[in-house]
């Protein structure tokens, strides 16, 4: 598997290879911040290179053209593959990326469940849908072609997921694409192009570089040979992303970030056992893969009454978080993927300190003592109370593990609360009253509602956001239509003059 010992990452043309440069990046172990691993550090002309790749094999149409049969059995043959290397890229993922192996091991169960989701999808729909066209003597059919030469661009929390919510429907569709993983965690991704390549498809149909945002990033953005650009990452990225490709009018889909409501009513705490789960949940929501989820559960929205006791709770249980090397046994979250995120996270804390939050757990980098490592960018799970929608700290995206509290005292309150962001990827209730459950997820203004649960989705149904959290949905059928086009096919089988002008 390429990736980890050899430079040549960048994949052209069923080639790997250096950049065109010659410059390579060195890949750094979150957890000792030590290097690990080397890549090609790809610039514009490795990109336009593998640009001109996809587009010659978009346009000799061997891919597109494959029967749909043919493209979904490569599919299973993809996940097949996945499973057989299940252990490897798991770690490889543990170690890029910082989370625990068991985390990476889920990672690629879902990966493989998302080719297996899109090659049934593909496999079990018909050839087009005729349409009534009102006349025996009119053949009329819509159908779905590929859209072209798709750019990929996905981020560092979850590289081979990510990927895989692009590559598996891209491909079922008929694509050609270049892949750009994010430069600190490309290894999974690298692995997963060479997967495909042994999986059989053919040369020049995907295509990766791995390399900056910018340049390589950028320039497969704005090619003017890609039609399509399907971008997961931040909102700052997304937008530049966005105004790149609307100067070519390419197709556009951004999976952006969150500021995701956990709203929790005091009647989920009335027993025990409610209690406990709520508790339990909302850690996992928060502090799952150290908070650097796109869907976490960064906002926890309580009713009044049960403020104390459940924070409380929650706090204890935070300090208690065994942190460490993603890979050790017993280890319960790893670090922050780099230097720079932990700076991010410090920062959003010392300013959510200085607006009046009161720090109830964390707060800080682990001390040299105990279960908690001294080296790698760690930082703690940290529970900050009274926090408000003025805070930078509740508005903004920190990506750490760092968990704000608010309080409700009405069921409109909680709505507002949880409705008051820019953004809207996901969101959960917590209650056990039926009926309050189901109004209050039809408030929300979120593209996911967990109603007492956090964070599972399923590869069948949409995943993405209101609001500023993106453009598009990626997995379920709408996940496949992106990476379509529909053409109407209106067929004349009695053909004669329409006489529209007289001479
Ligand atoms: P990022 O925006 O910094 O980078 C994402 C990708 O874009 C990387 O490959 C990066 O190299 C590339 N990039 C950066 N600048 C670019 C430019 N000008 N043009 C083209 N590409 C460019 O994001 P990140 O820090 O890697 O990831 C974290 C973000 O991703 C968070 O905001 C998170 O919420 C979001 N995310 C969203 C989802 C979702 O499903 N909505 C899933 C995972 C992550």
């Amino acid at each position: 598997m390429p990736g980890h010992q050899t430079q040549k990452t960048i994949h052209v043309d069923g080639e790997w290879r250096a950049a065109v440069s010659g410059a390579t990046r060195e890949i750094l172990d979150p957890a000792d911040a030590g290097p690990f691993a080397t890549v090609a550090e790809g610039d514009e002309r490795d990109a336009d290179l593998a640009v001109a790749a996809a587009r010659r094999a978009f346009d000799a149409g061997a891919w597109p053209r494959t029967p749909v049969a043919e493209r979904a059995a490569l599919l299973r043959r993809v996940a097949g593959l996945l499973v057989r290397d299940r252990e490897e890229l798991a770690l490889l993922e543990s170690r890029d990326t910082g989370k625990t192996l068991e985390e990476g091991r889920v990672d690629v169960d879902c990966v493989a469940d998302a080719f297996r989701y899109f090659a049934d999808l593909v496999a079990g729909e018909g050839a087009g849908r005729v349409v009534d066209a009102g006349s025996p003597d009119v053949h009329s059919v819509v159908v779905h072609e590929p859209v072209g030469v798709c750019s990929l661009i996905t981020p560092w929390n979850y590289p081979l997921l990510q990927a895989s919510w692009k590559v598996a429907p891209a491909l079922a569709a008929g694509n050609t694409f270049v892949l750009k993983p994010s430069e600190i965690t490309p290894l999974t991704t690298v692995a997963l192009v060479a997967l495909l390549a042994e999986a059989g498809l053919p040369a020049g149909v995907a295509n990766i570089v791995t390399g900056p945002g910018d340049p390589v990033g950028a320039r497969l953005a704005e090619h003017p040979d890609v039609d399509l650009v399907s971008f997961t990452g931040g909102l700052a990225s997304g937008t530049k992303v966005a105004r790149a490709a609307a100067a070519g009018v390419k197709k556009v889909a951004l999976e952006l970030g969150g500021k995701n409501p956990n709203v929790v009513f005091a009647d989920a705490c009335a027993t025990a056992e409610g209690f406990d789960t709520a508790v339990d949940q909302a850690l996992n929501a928060a502090f799952m893969h150290s908070g650097q989820v796109c869907s976490a559960g960064s906002r926890l929205i309580v009713e009044e009454p049960v403020r104390e006791r459940f924070v409380a709770e929650l706090a204890r249980r935070a300090g208690r978080i065994r942190l460490g090397r993603g890979t050790e046994k017993g280890v319960e979250c790893g670090p922050l993927v780099s230097a720079r995120q932990r700076e991010r996270t410090e920062e959003y804390v010392a300013s959510a300190l200085a607006e009046g939050a009161v720090l109830r757990s964390g707060g800080g980098r682990p001390g040299p003592s105990g279960v908690r490592p001294a080296t790698g960018y760690f930082y703690e799970p940290t529970v900050l109370d009274h926090c408000h929608r003025g805070m930078r700290v509740v508005r903004e995206e920190v990506f750490g593990p760092v968990l704000t509290v608010e309080t409700f005292r009405t069921e409109d309150e909680a709505v507002a609360l949880a409705n008051d962001t820019e953004y809207g990827l996901a969101g959960a209730v917590w209650t056990a009253d039926a009926g309050r459950a189901r109004r209050v997820a039809g408030r929300l203004r979120h593209g996911t509602v967990w109603i007492n649960d956090f964070h599972p989705y399923l590869p069948q149904a949409e995943w993405g956001g209101f609001g500023r959290s993106g453009v598009g949905r990626e997995l379920g059928p709408a996940g496949l239509a992106e990476y379509r086009e529909t053409k109407h096919v209106y067929q004349n089988l009695a053909p004669g003059p329409v006489r529209w002008f007289a001479g």
